[in-house]
Order: structure tokens, then C-alpha cells, then sequence
């Protein structure tokens, strides 16, 4: 799998060309004699690191002797994720350069979502932010941020065609594995001809999605399984929640985790069949991460808004996917979700 494909057709973004300009500028002209640091968000999903390992595939091909790529948090990388090409540009967030020239955050929202690294954008001579997040602050120097990306590794692309990078094999399999990932594997409505167009581009290299599906989306642990059948088996479906449109939602606790073995990773699929309930718009899964602490997934059908629900909780996302930390009980976060969706629908 030599074959590379020529820089894809430029797709109709929100960025305009300035900013693409500028952030070229900024990676030509500290690539090859600075230090460049790649960041994602906290918690990294797949388009956080597909986009970032396959953009640092790319700066690579460049020749940018000095790169690492790294996320806030501990240093835990999904079993779905760990066999990524580019994995090897990973360093622990301890080990990150601590005064880099050129900063590279994907897929991230706030600057709040980078924890402790946060501090690196103050020193560094330029920022550039690639992301699809309506609510992006625009904390960067040159923000790439186009809301009508299905992921961030659709900025990651054009920014690659722009810098003149070819796309080859390794840097396709990132950006389709964050393709894949931000657009329900190609089901969501985000899916466009855009999409679809990015998804022919990077097939085009020879990689194989039935391969990266499987590793990536559909194979987990036996435990995780059992685990699953626990925590699903507690779900609890509220039919007058959400405007009468139905609440669903279950939780999943460090004690869960540790009886079956399970590192919290796993906890990232449940929203998923959770979400299949026909009787419920709304979905919540509430995973425990602390003593009286709550990673909470909120997923819509289309009748709430629930990135309104989850920034009014302190967090983000999108209208049908968003997120936030909860504090106390389960029933706690629970009633807080409750009553911001009454105050939330579209
Ligand atoms: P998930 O439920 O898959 O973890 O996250 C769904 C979406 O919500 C993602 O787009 C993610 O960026 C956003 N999100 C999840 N948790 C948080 C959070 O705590 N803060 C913010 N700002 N966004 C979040
Ligand atoms: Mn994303």
C-alpha cells in the first residue's frame, strides 16, 4: 500500500483564505527549524486523535524534526486507537515539549479542554486551532474552525492539500478512523457528498475500512460485554422527560470497571445502544471518573438541542452529541439534565 493520491479537490469551508494562508505560513516557517507540538482534548476520541496523528503523518513528510503530539490527562490511550499509525508521535503530557514554537490543537472547543497544556499556547510564537465545533472560542492565533465539517480531520485534509502533502496510506487510515467516528460511521445527516467525497479520497490509498471498522468500532473485550449487560440492564426510560419527547439513561461506576476488569475506555461504546431506544430523544450515560465526578454523553434524535444542555452544565458539543462533567450522584447529574432539557428544546 505505496499508492498515493494527489492533494483532494479544495472543499467550500468557512475558513477563508486568509486564515488557510496564514496557517500555512506559520508551519512553513517553524517546521523545519522549530519545536511543534500537536494537542488534542482531554478524554481523546477518534477524531480528536485521528486527526491529529494523521496531520502529524503529514507534517512529518515535511520533514519537522522536532514533533510530538500529546493530550491532557493520563496517559491512556484507547485500545480502539492504539494501533494507529503515528502513534509513536504520542508522548505522556509530563514529557510535552514545555516551550514550543508552534502549537497545533484539534478538535478541541475551549482552551479549558486542554487541561494542564493549556499553558503551552501563552509561550509559543504561533496557534493555529483546527476544529469543527460551533461553539469554538477562538482561542487560537489562525483558527481553522468550519462548523460544516462532520470532523475535524475534514480541516486536517484541506490543511494537508494546501501545505501540498499527498495523502498515502498511513495518514488516510487516521483521517477515516476520525471520519468515521464523528459521523456514526457514515449514518448521521452530517454525512454530505462532502463526506462522502473525503471518505472516496482516502479509500482511494488502498486502506481497508472493513479492517479499521472492526478494530476500531467493533471488537472490545469479553468483560466489556458483561460490564455492558449490567449497566444497560439499569437503564431507566422517562417518557415525560425532555418536553414528553423521552429521556433514557443509565450510569456506569469505577466499581463497575474494576469487577470486570475493564479500563474506563470501554465506557465510551455505551452510549450507543443506549441511544437505539425507540421511545426516547434524548439519551444520557453517566460515567464515573471521580468520588462525586461524571463524564457525561448526551445524545438528541433532533426535538432538543442538547450541546445548549451541555454547555448550560459547563461543558459542549454539538446539537444531537455533547458532553459535560457532572458532580454527586448519578440522580443528581440526572435532575440537572432534566431540567436544562425543558429549557433546551428546539
Ligand atoms: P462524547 O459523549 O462522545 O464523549 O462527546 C460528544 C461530544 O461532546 C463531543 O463532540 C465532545 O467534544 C463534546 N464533549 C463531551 N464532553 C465534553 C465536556 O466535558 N466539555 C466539552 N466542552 N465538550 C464535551
Ligand atoms: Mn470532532
Amino acid at each position: 500500500m505505496t499508492e498515493t493520491v494527489a492533494p483532494g479537490v479544495l472543499s467550500e469551508s468557512a475558513v477563508t483564505d486568509v486564515d488557510w494562508a496564514a496557517a500555512v505560513a506559520a508551519i512553513r516557517a517553524h517546521g523545519p527549524s522549530g519545536r511543534v507540538l500537536l494537542l488534542c482534548h482531554v478524554n481523546p476520541d477518534g477524531d480528536a486523535l485521528g486527526s491529529m496523528l494523521g496531520f502529524g503523518l503529514g507534517l512529518r513528510r515535511l520533514a519537522t524534526p522536532a514533533l510530538q503530539a500529546t493530550f491532557p490527562g493520563p496517559f491512556e490511550i484507547p485500545v480502539p486507537y492504539a494501533e494507529l499509525p503515528g502513534i509513536d508521535l504520542l508522548v505522556p503530557e509530563e514529557r510535552a515539549f514545555p516551550d514550543p514554537d508552534l502549537v497545533i490543537v484539534f478538535d478541541v472547543a475551549a482552551a479549558s479542554r486542554l487541561g494542564g497544556l493549556g499553558d503551552r499556547l501563552a509561550g509559543a510564537q504561533a496557534t493555529i486551532v483546527l476544529d469543527h465545533h460551533a461553539s469554538n472560542t477562538g482561542f487560537g492565533d489562525i483558527n481553522l474552525v468550519d462548523p460544516a465539517a462532520a470532523a475535524t480531520s475534514v480541516v486536517a485534509e484541506e490543511l494537508l492539500a494546501r501545505l501540498d502533502v499527498p495523502l498515502d496510506p498511513r495518514i488516510a487510515e487516521c483521517l477515516y478512523v476520525a471520519l468515521a467516528t464523528d459521523t456514526g460511521s457514515f449514518k448521521f445527516d452530517m454525512t454530505t457528498p462532502r463526506v462522502h467525497e473525503m471518505a472516496a479520497r482516502l479509500l482511494a490509498t488502498g486502506i481497508r475500512p472493513g479492517d479499521i471498522s472492526r478494530r476500531t468500532f467493533d471488537t472490545r473485550p469479553f468483560g466489556a460485554i458483561k460490564l455492558f449487560g449490567e449497566v444497560l440492564g439499569r437503564a431507566a426510560l422517562d417518557p415525560t422527560a425532555a418536553g414528553g419527547h423521552g429521556m433514557v439513561w443509565t450510569y456506569a461506576t469505577l466499581e463497575d470497571l474494576d469487577r470486570h476488569q475493564q479500563r474506563s475506555y470501554v465506557m465510551d461504546g455505551l452510549i450507543d445502544p443506549v441511544r437505539t431506544v425507540a421511545e426516547a430523544d434524548v439519551s444520557v450515560v453517566v460515567k464515573q471518573v471521580g468520588e462525586r465526578e461524571w463524564a457525561v454523553s448526551l445524545r438528541s434524535k433532533g426535538a432538543v438541542d442538547v450541546g445548549k444542555v451541555a454547555i448550560a452544565l459547563g461543558g459542549g458539543g454539538h446539537r444531537l452529541a455533547a458532553g459535560f462533567t457532572g458532580y454527586g450522584t448519578p440522580g443528581d447529574v440526572v435532575v440537572a439534565v432534566r431540567e436544562q432539557l425543558d429549557r433546551h428544546l428546539l
